[in-house]
Order: structure tokens, then C-alpha cells, then sequence
């Protein structure tokens, strides 16, 4: 069979200050550049990402793959409408131009909002099915945060969704939705069931690594039958669109079946909405709590400050208080500012620069750090990633640096860099010479994904809320276009229209 294939991909948090641009989708970040053409495949060939595992199961199947495009920036507030028709239109005019195809595969996120359509993956199904006609299969695979949507839903024969939050998973949902295909070209369509939950639950919330979403994502795992695919979407909160939120998809050969499955597991979300824990302790309590461990390192995560949920990365509360509370044995990663990271260069290792670092870029409450730094290291911005999630990603991020704050009451170190990245794997730190593994405290600018490879090393764990554009704290968020009726927290308020 022949199988058309495309990836567009953007996480978009509408409370966040800047959008993502044509720019954003053409440069390599910790993935590879917009790719078009047949280089898709082997761009991404070994990677954890949903392409590369549907690429690899489909090419053992025997298909013949034609790829169009892969296109991702970082996460951010709306897509703009020339982003979105540019890559839109590439990918169309390649599905028109090409010969006939059997099906066709899409590696979408899932909670992409652009100027003018507010659910981003429910236009593009549309179009594609536009283009490729009523009869051919049409199968996606999102991301954990997905907010799935009724026309998502419509659009699409089926879809397969992350099951795990750090993204371990991504290849094998790949490889799970050429598993959906599969079914469809053998079988035909299945039937499908759709459900929202009533609540949202903030990232922080929502590890499968905890309770409550570690056994109900083992008990959809359990569901997985020949003729049966069960997915629940955590979704992704901070987006202001009317189907913001969770929901269950299920696909299989019996309406009565994917019904009955979409039900139990939705009355299963609803029994554990009081079992979601959102324990978030202020910088000053964070790192007061960190300080009175004598072993090391407690791994402090700056969770409004996720640059991988649209987040500035740039935000100097946690920084702040490591230095007012005196911490020793302290480093934080990363800071995102291009202009100290050139001082920094321009300086030398060695070198001493008074700065205004970060609180540039617009994220209410929060204000440059002024201060003396000492450069410990320099780097380039080019490291191959190490733990479960990125492993043998190569990130291009610009100039970086190691800074070291002069105040003699403290040891608190600060990693630089030129780009926004999320700090969820220790070669961040490596690149500039730090082990984490030997510090005593270790902040990072991450929510839950920097888990999976830091809690192996840490000795405690610590959820810190310093003002930041990626709210983990829903119920006081201005939502417009939110649908009545959803609970804003795990048994919170219900939102009103
Ligand atoms: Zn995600």
C-alpha cells in the first residue's frame, strides 16, 4: 500500500506572550527544521518521536511511504495565519500533486491553536480529508496533551495518544497508530466513541509516573484488544478554546464495545478527580525545603516556567530566591537570554559582567536579576541528548553559559542560553561542565517531563510555583471561550460562560 505521511506540530499556550511564526517551524531546536520530501524518513529514523516510529512499522510492512513535510516549533501562544497556510498549503499541494495514495498517517500535537481557527488539528483533518476524499484512511497520533476535539474526532478515522507524561512513549504511539492503520486497511473503518471529562488538571498534576494517572493509564493498557484501542487525552489547560481539557477516545469493530470502553473509563477519571495532587510550595518555601537536606541533590522544578508549555523561560523568581536564601551547591538551568549569553562569550571563562539577566520578554510579575555573575563555562549550544525521553537528539541552541553569582553568601550557579529548552535531560547541565547528579540542589525550568531523567538522581523532588506564563495554579485563569460547565481544577469551580 502506499501511505501518504505529514507532521505539523505546535502546543499553543494562549496565555503566553509570543506566537509562533513561519521563522519558529523552519529552525532545528532540540528537532530538526521544517523537512520535506523523503529526508522526513530519515531525519527522523531512531528518534523518539511518533513519526519515526509509524515510519519504521509501516516500512517493515511492507508499505511505500510517501512524505510530504515535518514541521514543529517550539511551544508558544497562537500559531500566526501565514505559519499555518504555509505549511498547510505544502502539505496539501504535495497529497493533490502526488499519485494516489491508500491512506494516510499525521503526527500531530493535538493542541494547536492558530490565528483564526481555534482548533488547529480539527483544520488540518479537515483539509486533508478535503484532499484525499471521503474513502481513504485517515489516521493521527497526538500528544498526551492533546484537546481533542468533535471534529478531530470527525475528521479522522482514528487516533492513537501518548500514554506517558514524560513523553517516553512517542515512537511506539507512532508505531500504535500503523497498528490503527493496519486495522482499517484490513478491516475497514471502525466504529468510534468520543467523551470530554469535566474537569481540567494542571500539567503539574498529571505525571503517569503518580497516582492517580499511573493506574488509569495501566488500565487502558489493559483494554488494548486486536479489534479495540482505548486513548485518554490528559489535555493541555492553559489553552483558551471552547474543547480545552481531557477526553477518551475508542476505536474497535463493535459500536456497542468502543461505547461501553469510552464509559468505564470515563466513569474511572471521574471517581479519581479528588486523588489529583497539585502540591506547589512558593521559591522561598522550595528552597528553604531544600536547603535542610544534607544529602543531595533535591531537584527543584520551576513549573510555571516551562519553556515546552509555551513558557518565556526566562523568569527570575526561583533564581531570586536561591540567592536571598543563601543557597549553597546550587544550579539552575535554563535561562534563556541571547544578550547575557554573548556578554558571556565575549567575555571569557573567567570573566566578570554586572547584568541585568532575564525578565525581558513580557511574563507578568516578573523582573530582570541584577547582579554581578562570574563565566564558569562556555558552550556552543550543540549536545546530544542522554536520557530516556531525548536520547540521541541533537539540539542546536545558540551560545550558552555557566554563571556563577558573585555574592560571596551564596554557591548559586545559573546555565544561560541563546534558545528556548525545556531542562528535562542532564546533558543540559553537562554541556557546561556540571554533573547534577553532584550538586546539592538542581531547578530546573520543566514541569513533569524533566522526570524521567532526573528522578534517578534525586533525593527528593520539589514542585515550585514562581510567577511564569505556563499557569499551573487553573482556577483564577480569564478563560472566554471555554465551554460552561467545566470544573477549572480536579473538584474545582466550574467555569462560567
Ligand atoms: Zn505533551
Amino acid at each position: 500500500m502506499r501511505i501518504a505521511i505529514a507532521g505539523f506540530q505546535h502546543e499553543t499556550n494562549t496565555f503566553a506572550p509570543m506566537g509562533a511564526t513561519f521563522e519558529d517551524f523552519l529552525k532545528h531546536d532540540a528537532w530538526p527544521g521544517l523537512t520535506r520530501g523523503t529526508e522526513v524518513v530519515d531525519a527522523f529514523a531512531g528518534l523518539n518521536l511518533p513519526i519515526a516510529g509509524f515510519t519504521q512499522a509501516a516500512r517493515a510492512a511492507g508499505h511505500e511511504l510517501m512524505p510530504a513535510l515535518w514541521a514543529s516549533a517550539e511551544p508558544s501562544s497562537y500559531v500566526t495565519r501565514d505559519a499555518f497556510e504555509r505549511v498547510m498549503s505544502m502539505i496539501c499541494e504535495d497529497f493533490a500533486s502526488g499519485p494516489p495514495v491508500d491512506a494516510v498517517y499525521l503526527d500531530l500535537h493535538g493542541a494547536m491553536v492558530a490565528e483564526g481557527f481555534d482548533d488547529g488539528e480539527g483544520e488540518i483533518l479537515r483539509r486533508v480529508r478535503q484532499v484525499v476524499g471521503a474513502g481513504i484512511p485517515v489516521v493521527a497520533s497526538l500528544d498526551l496533551h492533546a484537546n481533542v476535539t468533535p471534529e478531530m474526532v470527525e475528521h479522522a478515522d482514528a487516533i492513537a495518544i501518548f500514554r506517558t507524561y514524560p513523553h517516553v512513549d512517542m515512537a511506539h504511539t507512532g508505531a500504535r497508530a500503523h497498528r490503527l492503520l493496519q486495522t482499517i486497511l484490513d478491516r475497514g473503518p471502525p466504529a468510534k466513541a468520543y467523551r470530554q471529562v469535566p474537569y481540567l488538571t494542571p500539567l503539574s498534576a498529571q505525571s503517569t509516573r503518580e497516582e492517580p494517572n499511573r493506574s488509569i493509564y495501566r488500565q487502558i493498557e489493559s483494554l488494548d484488544a486486536p479489534d479495540l484501542s482505548v486513548d485518554y487525552a490528559c489535555g493541555f489547560p492553559p489553552s483558551d478554546i471552547r474543547d480545552c481539557g481531557a477526553s477518551v477516545v475508542a476505536y474497535g469493530s463493535s459500536a456497542e464495545r468502543v461505547e461501553a470502553a469510552a464509559d468505564g473509563v470515563l466513569a474511572r477519571l471521574i471517581e479519581a478527580e479528588p486523588e489529583f495532587v497539585n502540591a506547589l510550595l512558593s521559591p522561598r518555601e522550595a528552597v528553604r525545603n531544600a536547603m535542610e537536606s544534607d544529602a543531595g541533590p533535591v531537584v527543584i522544578a520551576d513549573v510555571q516556567d516551562n519553556p515546552g508549555a509555551g513558557a518565556t523561560s526566562d523568569t527570575t523568581g526561583l533564581l531570586e530566591a536561591l540567592v536571598e536564601g543563601g543557597a549553597r551547591g546550587a544550579v539552575l538551568a535554563l535561562l534563556q537570554d541571547p544578550e547575557v549569553a554573548e556578554e558571556a562569550h565575549h567575555r571569557g571563562v573567567g570573566g566578570k559582567m554586572s547584568v541585568s539577566l532575564g525578565g525581558k520578554l513580557g511574563t507578568p510579575g516578573v523582573r530582570p536579576w541584577q547582579g554581578r555573575l562570574r563565566v564558569a563555562a562556555l558552550g556552543d549550544g550543540r549536545f546530544t541528548c542522554t536520557g530516556e525521553m531525548y536520547r540521541g537528539t541533537r539540539t542546536e541552541l545558540g551560545p550558552m553559559a555557566l554563571l556563577q553569582v558573585g555574592d560571596p553568601s551564596c554557591d548559586v550557579s545559573v546555565v544561560v542560553g541563546s534558545e528556548r529548552f525545556q531542562c528535562l535531560d542532564q546533558a543540559v547541565f553537562r554541556h557546561v561542565g556540571i554533573e547534577p547528579a553532584e550538586q546539592r540542589i538542581v531547578v530546573v525550568k520543566s514541569t513533569v517531563h524533566f522526570r524521567a531523567d532526573f528522578d534517578p538522581i534525586a533525593e527528593r523532588t520539589l514542585l515550585s510555583v514562581a510567577p511564569g506564563a505556563h499557569p499551573c495554579i487553573l482556577r483564577n485563569l480569564d478563560y472566554r471561550k471555554l465551554r460552561a460547565g467545566v470544573r477549572l481544577e480536579p473538584c474545582g469551580p466550574e467555569h462560567r460562560a
